[in-house]
């Protein structure tokens, strides 16, 4: 990908035309002399972001040049619209940060960026300004209107098999009877299944990082980032990467790219030969993160706990980025934005939210939304409370004067709900109790509409094993996930009832069957699945396909009605009442009959409903609810 020339080729050949050792370090003690300490800035390793977009809003570009002691050179550029501003030397001089400035006027095209030394041209590199892509149906956003897919690439399908074991990097081995190593999975194979998802009523696919991690063991989460720029060869290309989201967006489907600010992995490239000190936080020894949000956001905290928290290591494998350092946000920030642009991502999934510094992360998403406003971003806060997460989004200023400009999160506060719906025993605060008074803290949110909801995902039990395999809750957990405010998000394999628990991890993390040649059971396809698998499917199908259809589930408001006799009574509606949803839960062993008197001003004297798992219509002037059932009622 790295253009370059050198004019230094000569003095390389001469050194080693010479047959005699003696004259040849004769040769290379002249050439050292004559050149000086300049004479092994002879190679670019990088320069990044390899190219750049001409129309952005912020006309301020950072590039970081990396080559050996290309910090001796002179830099010079001259190209209509682009203007050299100032050239930054850093600790290692194996480095060089170029600030740029691209008026609106530049247009596209290529100009050759000169290293000099002395006055002699040692090295260019020809970088390129391509056009932004402002096409409307690119980079829609992700809303309630959406149902996401979380997979991990490396165990969805395997579409490529050439590149399961690619030469040159540190993991080698291919075992899929490991849940240690790589199982093979890759691009291809989530284009190849597309389809499926869109069947069974997905609109957007979110996998964990596609970018390389190159490194020695068990890095196949993609966690542990090794380049930023690339895409992990053991799943495609860039170039099949954007092909990717193309062949989504032509299917009207959308992606979710998921990104690491906090950390990298120890095989980065740039690990290897550090900027400067402060490119990571430093420690007299190993420090790990307390994980404790807390001491970011309480007002009692020490300094202590929140420096632990933020600047600790995430994990001795992943260096804790320092980005209260300027050369670090530059290169982050350009490096989600020239990814955006270049594929054409319609939202990012932003890991382990809470361990970045606060103050970067809200310049990032000011900068973030201003080069695309229709852009979904949720932050992961896996955190417990509703308040703990709340934290973190926009426009929460209590006690602050700060805003963090994040949209939303992962509300690990609603799965709790759920979960405590399901298998809680219900009490004052306890059972359906729980959900309704998670779901009466949204006032601590500008928008809880943007906040990502699931059941489980790739750090998780899974949820049907969760629900002790009980299909009765299986059906009352998805029917909640997929009517109340957020937008859902459901992990891989939860359609066909795939389960475990995640001690260790790996074991929620299994390959999907059916997505490797030759595997024995194809649970693709219908006749792969068993008949208890081909009721779970169908039943998040007719409810992830009604949510495609349902104005009230996709803009909708959210309105609940206090639990009474166990049970728990929500709407999503607007304010025209047709199409309103209303989902009556039940967790108890009991039928129940629900007189629906109480509910008029969202009934609004409507007294037919339609069953929409059912098909089925019916009075809803009382409703009979079967044990251990959320009914789906649409009134009509
Ligand atoms: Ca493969």
């Amino acid at each position: 990908m790295i253009k370059f020339e050198t004019s230094s080729s000569f003095f390389i050949a001469l050194s080693h035309s010479s047959n005699f050792a003696g004259i040849k370090k004769i040769l290379i003690t002249l050439l050292i002399l004559f050149s000086g300490i300049n004479l092994s800035a002879q190679k670019l390793e990088r320069v990044e972001p390899m190219f750049w977009f001409t129309g952005m809003h912020n006309p301020a570009l950072q590039l970081l040049i990396h080559g050996e002691n290309i910090a001796a050179s002179t830099v010079s550029l001259t190209y209509p619209g682009v203007k050299l501003v100032k050239v930054n030397k850093v600790e290692n001089p194996n480095y060089l940060f170029l600030d740029l400035t691209i008026a609106s006027t530049a247009k596209a095209g290529k100009f050759p960026i000169n290293f000099t030394v002395n006055g002699k041209k040692i090295l260019n590199y020809i970088y390129v300004l391509k056009n932004r892509d402002k096409s409307e149906e690119r980079i829609q956003g992700v809303t309630q209107k959406d149902f996401i897919y979380l997979l991990m690439p490396d165990r969805f399908s395997n579409g490529d098999k050439s590149n399961d074991v690619v030469k040159g990097l540190a993991e080698t081995t291919l075992n899929r009877d490991s849940m240690y190593y790589r199982h093979g999975g890759d691009l291809q194979g989530v284009i190849n299944h597309l389809d499926y998802l869109k069947d069974l009523g997905i609109t957007t696919v979110w996998m964990t990082p596609e970018i390389e991690n190159d490194m020695s063991k068990a890095s196949y989460h993609g966690y542990a980032v090794t380049d930023h720029y690339k895409i992990d060869p053991r799943y495609g290309t860039n170039e099949l990467f954007k092909k990717y989201i193309e062949t989504a967006h032509a299917k009207g489907m959308k992606v979710i790219k998921d990104i690491v600010h906090n950390h990298i992995g120890t095989g980065h490239w740039f690990y290897k030969d550090l900027p400067m000190k402060s490119w990571v936080h430093q420690w007299p020894k190993y420090t790990q993160t307390s994980y404790r949000d807390q001491a970011v956001m309480d007002t009692h905290a020490s300094q202590a706990d929140r420096k632990k928290m933020l600047d600790g290591w995430f994990v001795p494998s992943m260096p804790d980025l320092d980005e209260q350092n300027p050369f670090v946000q530059n290169y982050l920030t350009q490096n989600h934005i020239w990814w955006i642009e270049y594929a054409g991502i319609d939202g990012l999934r932003l890991d382990t939210y809470p361990y970045n510094d606060p103050a970067y992360m809200a310049d990032w998403a000011l900068k973030l939304k201003a080069e695309f406003p229709n852009l979904s971003i949720f932050g992961e806060t896996f955190v417990n409370g509703v308040a703990n997460q709340a934290y973190f989004t926009e426009g929460n200023t209590v006690n602050r004067g700060f805003n963090t400009h994040l949209p939303g999160i992962t509300d690990m506060a609603v799965k709790d709900g759920i979960y405590e719906v399901l298998n809680g025993k219900n009490g004052w605060t306890d059972g359906v109790n729980r959900l309704y008074d998670v779901l009466a803290h949204d006032f601590l949110y500008q928008d809880p509409t943007k906040n990502c909801i699931a059941l489980d995902n790739h750090d998780m039990s899974r949820f049907y094993s969760l629900v002790n395999e009980d299909f009765d809750k299986y059906k009352m957990g998805m029917a909640m996930l997929l009517t109340t405010r957020g937008i859902p998000q459901m992990y891989y394999g939860t359609e066909i009832l795939m389960k475990n628990f995640s001690n260790p991890d790996g074991l929620v993390r299994s390959d999907f069957p059916g997505g490797w040649p030759g595997d024995k059971k194809d649970k693709f396809l219908a006749n792969g699945r068993t008949n208890k698998e081909n009721e779970a499917f169908n039943f998040v199908k007719t409810l992830a396909n009604y949510r495609k259809n349902s104005v009230a589930l996709q803009t909708g408001k959210l309105m609940q009605f206090v639990p009474e006799d166990d049970v728990y009574v929500y709407f999503r509606y607007n304010e025209n009442a047709k199409g309103t949803v209303m989902v009556v839960v039940n967790n108890t062993e009991k039928a129940k009959t629900l007189n629906t008197d109480r509910f008029a001003e969202r009934i609004n004297g409507i007294t037919i409903a339609k069953n929409v798992i059912l098909g089925e219509s019916q009075s809803i002037k009382e409703i009979k609810v079967p044990a251990k059932t959320t009914l789906v009622l649409e009134l009509n």
